[in-house]
């Protein structure tokens, strides 16, 4: 029996992940689970799964996890100090999956075990950059992504050299807008912007994936997660996201890995690592089904996110990190119809243009830089 605690239990990643737990009850034992501030959802998941602890990060959720957690044996705790508590509880795979720069502590805290960290949180990975892959490689963490197209690549990577590779390339949906002009964009509204169409998923990365942030995020992330160095990642749009990454080699090799658009499949690679489970999938990859997968070159006129991210990535320092927190800033913003869609990533590279990259060396570093670049682009919002 292995031991797991779920960070973001009650998100689309959690619920993921906990429904191949379910299925697989007798393998697993609950250590803790976390949510923000839905105390009721977090209380039913701590129940069904007999966790040893359940976690608000928001402490006035305090009162209702404890009364909803009345009667059991499950500890209830909230607050930022608690979340980070859960996390470094000894556990063997933390599965890392709240949403935001607000899972960055709690991840650290999970890599300092230096056991296994299944990371689907990448806004922490590109604001903590060599912070986090240092911490990993201090602690001897294996650190396994949970991101599709990430995953896709290390399982690619199984096959070769990372010295041998020519071309890591990125796969990219292209999101809801893909078809769409630079006037359409202008009016795109929260609720078409969160309907993908392959993939369901949380508020935030549905509106990173009609941006192209999400595959800007997962540029930066993919250069931390493997060392081929940034002139070697390209990304390319695949409208059917079958196709979830590929590895070329320097012999003209090209792996891909392929599968239906459901995290449960990458999700249970990370599980099950380094050996395979089976999932419960609605449908097997029927490839004649599909009939065609097409693939285009990222429009940056339109969807200028992929050039910012890769501008960030190669500005390095804290400059990735301003980049996300802006970018966070402004999806709150799109969110709640205070800012148009086309102003997100305009905001996002007018607060980069205010900023030079001294390199972060410390947790505390990444948070100040952090919190900075919100101020900036709120003040920025506030302006126009
Ligand atoms: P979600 O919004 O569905 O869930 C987020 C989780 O984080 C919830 O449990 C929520 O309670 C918790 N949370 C939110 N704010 C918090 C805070 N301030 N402090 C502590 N906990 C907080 O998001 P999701 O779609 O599950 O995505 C989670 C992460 O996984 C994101 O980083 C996302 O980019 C990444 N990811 C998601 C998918 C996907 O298909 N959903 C795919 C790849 C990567
Ligand atoms: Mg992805």
């Amino acid at each position: 029996m292995r031991s797991i605690s779920v960070l973001g239990a009650t998100g689309s990643i959690g619920a993921s992940t906990l429904d191949l737990i379910r299925r697989n009850r007798g393998a697993w034992r609950v250590v803790a689970l976390t949510a923000n501030g839905n105390a009721a959802a977090l209380a039913a998941l701590a129940r069904e799964f007999d966790a040893e602890i359940a976690v608000c990060a928001d402490p006035a959720a305090l009162p209702a996890l404890r009364e909803a957690l009345a009667g059991t044996a499950i500890e209830a705790a909230a607050g930022p100090e608690a979340l980070v508590e859960a996390a470094a509880r000894p556990a063997d795979l933390v599965m890392a999956a709240i949403v935001g720069c607000a899972g960055l502590a709690p991840t650290m805290a999970a890599i300092e075990q230096g056991k296994t960290v299944a990371l689907a949180n990448k806004e922490a990975l590109v604001s903590a950059g060599e912070v986090m892959t240092a911490a990993v490689a201090r602690h001897g963490t294996t650190l396994l992504p949970v991101d599709s197209e990430h995953n896709a690549i290390f399982q690619c990577l199984q096959g070769g050299r990372v010295e041998e590779v020519r071309w890591v390339t990125l796969t990219a949906s292209g999101g809801p807008f893909r078809d769409w002009t630079l006037e359409q964009l202008h009016t795109a509204t929260p609720a078409q912007a969160i309907k993908h169409p392959n993939w369901s998923m949380g508020a935030k990365i549905s509106v990173d994936s009609a941006t192209m942030f999400n595959k800007g995020l997962e540029f930066i992330e993919a250069y931390h997660l493997f060392p081929v160095g940034l002139e070697r990642l390209r990304i390319i749009v695949h409208p059917q996201s079958i196709i979830h990454s590929m590895v070329e080699y320097r012999d003209g090799s090209t792996l891909a890995q392929l599968g239906p658009s459901d995290m449960r499949v990458p999700i249970a690679s990370c599980l099950a690592y380094p050996g395979r489970m089976e999932t419960p999938l609605a449908s097997q990859l029927d490839l004649a089904a599909i009939g065609e997968l097409t693939f285009r070159a990222p429009d940056e006129e339109r969807f200028p996110a992929t050039r910012l991210a890769r501008q960030a990535a190669q500005a390095g320092g804290c400059i990735p990190a301003v980049l996300n927190a802006a970018n966070e800033v402004a999806v709150a913003a799109f969110l709640d119809n205070r800012i148009g869609f086309t102003r997100i990533a305009a905001m996002v590279e007018e607060v980069l243009a205010r900023y030079a990259p001294p390199p972060p060396t410390s947790l505390e570093d990444v948070y100040a830089v952090d919190a900075q670049a919100r101020l900036h682009a709120q003040a920025l919002m506030e302006m126009a």
